[in-house]
């Protein structure tokens, strides 16, 4: 189990471009686990829709589901800079893994851990960090994704128990998951402010999923459509007070962005990786494919990328860790890191000629895992506007 590190020593990270110790150690760890349990068997979990299971458990038992999750509540206790740099490590043997680790470690145990009460936090946060039970997040609809303030989803209260109706689409880990969080609205005249959140346990009556969707890329994690019909969820599972679910989903969403943008550096990294080697060993013309300058051309775009994109999602992670605002920040990291893994992952593709179109090597599955970087927990057009009205608001003191 990995330990607390030194909280002064990681705020001088902001700055710096080398990893304080206990981080160094947790990168190795990663490093090492990615690289003997989670890279054999990517390809494997790719082809058959496999859920890493038992890799997910080993996880668990490395402390590495809850690493932000104090150890009074079973957490690993560490910062979020440390959650990043796994995460990074472990996407880079395997970016399904690293989905479902950002989802149950980010999204479901980090809300409950910020908003849920004393009872919530006992009873959620010290059983979801072993990879026996994972969580979810459903804020996605069938109408409405980027615009999650138009939920359609309802939540009527009757006596002490909340009847919820609606759908739910795209869940991460919906197969899989125990408990996720639900959000729905209770007040539909205040729009985004009638939105409220809820901890739905499964199975549960009136609850059930649709078939696994069959995706481009993370293919070893899953996604459904969750439909509710008259599900009933106890009034003392609302998760903070009524209301406030849009307010929840934003600032979780602000979180599990800078996670995504370690998950993007990890196939950014993983792409370089086989590129690197296959250069190498590759002979063209009577040399080495990597003495050609348009190849080093590449390496140094993709190396240039890689580089800026870890140290912005490194500065979002120092900034979230020394509590100061960090939207602009995780939302510049995720479209740094995403926009990274797509250029990284085709340029793989490029220098491996044939043998990246190929499924006897990990460059095309790099290159089809790195297009949901771009997509999920908001959209690059989403940084964008998130980015510029942040600037906006900087120089002209107005929202645009
Ligand atoms: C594999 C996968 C896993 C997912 N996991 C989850 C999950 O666990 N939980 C969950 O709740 N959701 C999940 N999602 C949903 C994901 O977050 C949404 O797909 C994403 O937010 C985009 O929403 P959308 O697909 O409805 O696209 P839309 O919102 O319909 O967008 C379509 C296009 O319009 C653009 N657009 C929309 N609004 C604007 C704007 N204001 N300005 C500029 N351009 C705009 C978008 O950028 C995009 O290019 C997942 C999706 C996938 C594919």
């Amino acid at each position: 189990m990995v330990r607390s590190p030194n909280r002064l020593v990681i705020r001088k990270i902001a700055s710096v471009s080398h990893l304080p110790e206990t981080h160094q150690m947790i990168q190795k760890m990663c490093r090492d686990f990615a690289e003997n349990e989670l890279k054999p068997h990517a390809a494997k979990c790719d082809r058959e829709h496999l859920f890493p299971a038992k890799q997910i458990e080993k996880l668990g038992e490395l402390g590495l589901l809850a690493i932000e999750i104090p150890e009074k509540y079973g957490g690993a206790g560490l910062d979020a800079l440390a959650y990043v740099i796994a995460m990074e490590e472990i996407s880079r043997g395997c970016a399904s893994t690293g989905v479902i680790v950002s989802v149950n470690s980010s999204l479901f145990l980090g809300s409950i851990y910020k908003f849920g009460t004393d009872k919530q936090k006992e009873k959620y946060l010290p059983t979801f960090n072993d990879g026996q039970k994972i969580g979810f997040f459903a804020l996605s609809e069938p109408g409405n994704g980027s615009d999650a303030g138009a939920a359609s989803t309802t939540a009527v209260l009757c006596d002490d128990q909340y009847l919820i109706n609606g759908s739910k689409c795209w869940v991460t880990n919906g197969f899989e998951a125990e408990a996720g969080i639900v959000f729905a609205t209770t007040d539909k005249m205040k729009k985004h402010k009638g939105i409220s959140a809820f901890i739905v346990h499964k199975p549960c009556h009136g609850l059930s999923l649709g078939e696994k969707d069959d995706k481009l890329g993370i293919r070893g994690s899953s996604t459904c459509i969750l439909n509710f019909e008259d599900c009933s969820v106890d009034q003392k599972n609302i998760l903070g007070e009524p209301g406030f679910g849009f307010k929840i989903a934003m600032i979780a969403i602000d979180a599990g962005r800078i996670g995504i943008a370690a998950q993007a550096l990890g196939i950014a990294q993983a792409s370089l990786d086989v590129a690197m080697d296959y250069a190498e060993k590759r002979t063209a013309f009577g040399t080495s494919i990597l003495k050609l300058q348009s190849i080093q051309n590449k390496i140094a775009d993709m190396a240039l990328r890689l580089e800026s994109a870890r140290l912005l999602t490194w500065r979002a992670a120092a900034l979230k860790s020394s509590k100061k605002s960090f939207t602009k920040e995780a939302a510049m990291a995720k479209l740094a890191a995403s926009e990274a893994a797509t250029f990284n992952a085709h340029q793989s593709i490029q220098i491996l000629g044939g043998m990246g179109y190929v499924t006897d090597m990990p460059a095309e599955r790099h290159y089809r895992d790195a297009r949901i970087t771009e997509i999920y927990e908001g959209t690059s057009e989403i940084q964008r506007l998130v980015i510029a009205t942040n600037i906006i608001k900087q120089y002209h003191g107005f929202n645009s």
